[in-house]
């Protein structure tokens, strides 16, 4: 059973049809991405599944339970929910902001301090130092970040983002999107962001789901929506300019290295992707590089004729 299943699911206001018969699931442990234009019926998509919307026509089951037969209150502690603009209590202190779930479900005091202090480490922000502050005292970053951390302190099996990075500038929002990767993984966590950042999506989703006016237009692996665009839409979404090198950032260097070869002086890490490896490449100026595994072993060689051959081909 899927994390996330959604069975033809309608919604409407009146006379409008905001979200029109969906179906989609979300696996345990992936990321999932909904992306569209504005107004397209992503958020109310997701405020259905925590039932901050209620649903017109059709099923939701959330780890196999049909939410409406779950009490909405058991149901949205188990979901972690981060919005953005982050939501925080603004007369609580970041501590309190992060406790308040496991609090409401009645954890022990020391087994709350030990949640906030991990979290507040997994996030780079020094215990010392925020536990104690005020929201108001805290970069629009840093906000966000305890915003991400309050989501996931009683540990949700699904966690719901709606635009949780949108009002973060870029380089602020790369550090968030790969705290949230990093954190994902820790605890397989299940997640479903909304975006309207392609990138993002691309970045952080193993499946992206494309709407349009209400419509699911595909919900698939990224690869497939830059390969197979199931509509002219979520074509011209994705862009076709910069097409081959989305793919590559997709692809992994291990995938497609020659044999190893001696005598190489670029050495290049096999996580690489095609991307970063063409991005490092071009900068070091190097025609041909060795590609090492995480102990430094020689495992492969890559060459930038080759890389440009499977981007053309991408
Ligand atoms: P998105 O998140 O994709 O930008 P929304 O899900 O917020 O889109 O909204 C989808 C559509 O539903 C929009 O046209 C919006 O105006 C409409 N809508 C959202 N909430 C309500 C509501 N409470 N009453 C009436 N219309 C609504
Ligand atoms: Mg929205």
């Amino acid at each position: 059973m899927s994390m996330i299943e959604i069975r033809n699911v309608t919604k409407r206001y009146g006379a409008a049809t905001v979200v029109d018969d969906v179906s989609m699931s979300v696996e345990k442990g992936s990321i999932t991405a909904i992306v569209g234009t504005s107004g397209s019926g992503k958020s109310t998509l997701m405020r259905m599944i925590n039932r901050l919307v209620p649903i017109t026509e059709g099923q939701i089951f959330v780890n196999g339970h049909d939410v409406m037969t779950v009490p909405v209150t058991d149901l949205r502690r188990k979901i972690g929910y981060a919005i953005q603009g982050h939501g925080l209590f603004p007369h609580r202190t970041v501590a309190q902001n992060i406790a308040t779930v496991p609090q409401l479900l009645g954890w022990e005091t020391a087994a709350i301090d030990n949640r906030v202090e991990e979290l507040l480490g997994l996030f780079n922000l020094d215990h010392a130092t925020f536990a104690g502050k005020y929201p108001h005292e805290l970069s629009g970053g840093q906000q966000q970040r305890v915003g991400v951390a309050r989501a996931l302190a009683a540990e949700p099996e699904l966690l719901l983002m709606d635009e949780p990075f949108g009002a973060l500038d870029p380089v602020i929002r790369g550090k968030a999107q790969d705290d949230l990767l990093a954190i994902q993984k820790q605890f397989g966590t299940t997640v479903l962001l909304v975006t309207h950042d392609m990138d993002e999506a691309f970045h952080l989703g193993n499946q992206i789901a494309v709407m349009s006016a209400g419509k699911l237009l595909q919900c698939s692996t990224p690869e497939k929506i830059l390969t197979e665009p199931a509509d002219p839409f979520v074509q011209q979404l994705t862009g076709t300019s910069d097409r081959a090198l989305k793919l590559m950032s997709l692809l992994p260097l291990s995938g497609s290295m020659a044999p190893a070869k001696a005598g190489l002086s670029h050495v290049l890490p096999q996580s690489l992707s095609l991307r970063d490896a063409l991005a490092e490449m071009i900068w070091q100026g190097a025609e041909e590089a060795a590609v090492q595994d995480a102990e430094k072993v020689p495992v492969g060689s890559i060459s930038m004729t080759r890389l440009l051959e499977l981007g053309r081909k991408a």
